[in-house]
């Protein structure tokens, strides 16, 4: 076992490298050192390496026992192509070797339609609130005409002669692990089993046009930026009679040019002056809900939150919401005019020059203090 290679250097990739990065790589790899096709001395220990490190890389369960134990980890894996698990797993190698060359496999039989995706931009409120939206979507559709067979109405898809209709072309093929049945999707009829005589004139026998529909989405109260809504069905249309995928509609939220997004509270900045943080003021805050009246009481320091409660998002497919955090900012005035540089030269008069420094330390609890609670800081 010493002397096994690493895995991930077998394969040439990352370690984090993705399944689909894996797949790509092995295939890449097995149809170079093929010992069909590679005569090399050594390409078929290569081979057999490559195949090895592909079993237990593309596996979840024994990725993640090789990331933490190593080789010991998967002992047993790849000892053999007698340990593969059977024929199963063999075929599945061989079908994922040879699906790579070539016309693109297809398998018959009922096949489930592609997922789609569509963007979605809301505003600030419409997330808050919840909103219903129509939008167009232009995606693949059964065509009309010829209900999906492909051939113009009137007449049948003709079974294919070369597979016979099967759609799978068989052939013995010899390798250094004995002689297997090769399967692969029949040329003629690109695995369909059917060759389409007359095609059907609207979709030249493709089964499946593009059309764009308007569709209607309903976004509940409390969604965010990055949330995706599933409309069930509305997704491409399945092949031989399987089920449509499914169209996500992903989520974006507009930036609002006061209110700012933290979980379900919203926060927001308010400016006072001088006066009103020292002798106290009631003030109007904006809130998602309109106008509210806020008391701002004497002696308010600058980073001093308040909660109003239940005005900020509702929570998503529960009951309740969130808080606005006011944070009161204290803007201390650039210009003065004559008359209140004479006040403020009063009042100066009767603070005195003292300052009290404060160590760095304090200044931060401070803000902790004022914030800590609002914002989740510790
Ligand atoms: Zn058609
Ligand atoms: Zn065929």
């Amino acid at each position: 076992m010493a002397n096994k290679r690493d895995y991930y250097d077998v394969l040439e990739v990352q370690r984090t490298a993705s399944k689909d990065e894996l797949k790509k790589a092995y295939r890449r790899l097995a149809r170079q050192y093929h010992p069909d096709i590679n005569k090399n001395d050594g390409s078929d220990e290569r081979f057999k390496e490559i195949n090895e490190a592909y079993e237990v890389l593309s596996d979840d369960d024994k990725r993640a026992a090789y990331d933490r134990f190593g080789h010991a980890g998967v002992q047993g894996a790849g000892a053999g192509y007698q340990d593969f698990g059977g024929f199963g797993s063999m075929a599945d190698i061989f079908e994922e070797f040879f699906g790579g060359f070539g016309s693109r496999r297809r398998r018959r039989g009922p096949r489930r339609g592609a997922d789609l995706r569509h963007d979605l931009t809301i505003s600030f409120e419409e997330s808050v609130f919840g909103t219903e939206q129509e939008f167009d979507i232009r995606r693949p559709e059964v065509c009309d005409r010829c209900h999906g067979s492909g051939a113009e109405p009137g007449t049948q898809p003709s079974r294919c002669s070369t597979c016979n209709g099967t759609g799978e072309v068989r052939r013995m093929q010899q390798s250094i692990l004995g002689s297997f049945v090769n399967v692969s999707a029949c040329p003629a009829c690109q695995g369909t089993g059917e060759v389409i005589i007359n095609p059907c004139t609207t979709c030249s026998g493709r089964k499946q046009v593009q059309r764009t529909r308007r569709l209607k989405v309903r976004v509940p109260a409390g969604i965010s930026s990055e949330q995706q809504i599933r409309l069930t069905g509305e997704g491409a249309p399945g092949a031989d009679g399987g089920p449509p995928g499914n169209l996500y509609v992903f989520i974006n939220v507009k930036r609002h040019d006061l209110f700012q997004r933290r979980g379900d509270d919203i926060l927001l900045n308010l400016e006072i002056n001088v006066a009103q943080a020292a002798l106290g003021d009631e003030v109007v805050v904006p809130t998602v809900d309109g106008e509210t009246k806020l008391t701002v009481p004497p002696g308010t320091q600058s980073g001093t939150v308040f909660r109003l409660r239940e005005l900020g998002v509702p929570h998503l497919n529960s009951s309740g919401r969130g808080d606005l955090l006011v944070m009161a900012n204290v803007v201390i005035p650039k210009r003065l005019t004559e008359q209140q540089r004479k006040l403020f030269g009063d009042l100066a008069e009767t603070l005195g020059k003292e300052v009290i420094p404060q160590r760095e330390k304090g200044l931060l609890n401070h803000l902790k203090d004022a914030l800590g609670d609002a914002l989740g800081l510790s």
